[in-house]
């Protein structure tokens, strides 16, 4: 079924993604959507990391880590230790701190006692170095002269950052020799993929370069229409942007690309998952079409919730055919995350 919406061409993107990546150099890849930094936020986002590291981080469960979180984890110490003297300053008050120990600890990824009046900490086991790399895919099914004009300067700022390792658009193939996108002003750093949405495959037309994402970024805070003025911007921090990498791998971890299920309503009558040659997606059987994010909810003039006796026929009792919707995605997600457990 060809996607008639911005959601729906990233559903195929990717389930693309899922089904082809191919990391150059025998790492494992996963695949989320709709991540980034309160700056910027890519649609696509695959992840490459290294196969051993990637069950290792496994054995910490499905729920990503936040930064304060990972400080802790990644410092924490083999033998009981003084939390003040295992850690480094964090560059914020240290109850912040106690807070992230409390919270891995509830989480069973860290040990914790008390001696006196101090905490000390231990680690469970070492937080694994599994991430290798990120790439960014933004997603523009139509890509006309003034949506490439828009997309231009948010792909320069991606390069200039330097966050993610690859930068891509991905557009609908035209069947034009030469596709409408490479003609436009796209930064020569940005890949281009050419996605058929209804075989679901894509053509790499242009290879990105690989951005040098352990060096200082640059942040283009304002870049002035005409060519006279100075363009404003600020250095970024390389340990900046590895901290914010590996927090990004983490939601991604945790979300993946099917979280769709959390935010719709699968437990509308009408809401089903389909499946073709492109994968399982999500379908409206009142629109008759794949519902977009932002209507389907409990607003939405054809929401019908299910019917309660379908909890009660072959369903089992904790949700009806909505919630083993959720189920079923959850499954799929988890499998792409070796180590977890179902
Ligand atoms: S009728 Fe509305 S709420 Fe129900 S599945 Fe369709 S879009 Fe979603």
């Amino acid at each position: 079924m060809a996607p008639d919406s911005e959601f729906a061409f990233e559903l195929r993107v990717c389930q693309w993604a899922e089904r082809a990546w191919e990391p150059a150099d025998g790492s494992g890849a996963f695949v989320a959507r709709q991540l980034g930094t309160k700056h910027r936020r890519w649609d696509t986002v695959v992840v490459e990391c290294d196969p051993d590291g990637l069950r290792e981080r496994a054995k910490f469960g499905a729920e990503a880590f936040d930064s304060d979180l990972l400080h802790v984890l990644r410092n924490a110490p083999a033998d009981w230790t003084y939390y003040r003297d295992a850690l480094p300053d964090p560059g914020y008050p240290w109850r912040y701190v106690r807070e992230s120990i409390h919270e891995a600890a509830d989480r069973d990824a860290l040990d914790t006692r008390k001696r006196g009046n101090r905490i000390q900490i231990r680690r469970v086991r070492p937080y694994p170095d599994w991430l290798r790399r990120i790439v960014a895919i933004e997603n523009k099914p139509d890509l006309t002269a003034s949506a490439a004009r828009d997309l231009a300067p948010q792909l320069e700022r991606d390069v200039a950052l330097s966050l993610a390792d690859e930068v891509w658009v991905a557009t609908a193939a035209t069947g034009e020799r030469v596709e409408p996108v490479l003609l436009t002003d796209m930064p020569a750093a940005a890949g281009v993929l050419t996605v058929d949405p209804e075989r679901g495959t894509a053509d790499e037309v242009w290879q990105p370069r690989s951005l040098s994402v352990d060096d200082p970024g640059t942040r283009i805070l304002d870049r002035p229409a005409d060519d006279h003025s100075a363009a404003r911007f600020e250095y970024v921090d390389p340990d900046w942007k590895r901290e914010r990498r590996l927090a990004i791998a983490e939601r991604a971890y945790e979300r993946g690309w099917r979280a769709y299920a959390d935010t719709m309503r699968p437990d509308c009558r009408h809401f089903q998952l389909r499946a073709d040659e492109t994968g399982v997606y999500p379908y409206c059987a009142a629109k008759e079409r794949v519902p977009r994010v932002a209507e389907c909810r409990g607003a939405c003039p054809s929401y019908e919730p299910e019917p309660p006796a379908w909890r009660s026929m072959g369903w089992p009792l904790d949700g009806g055919p909505g919630g083993a919707i959720k189920r079923l995605l959850d499954r799929r997600r988890r499998r792409q995350r070796p180590g977890l457990q179902e």
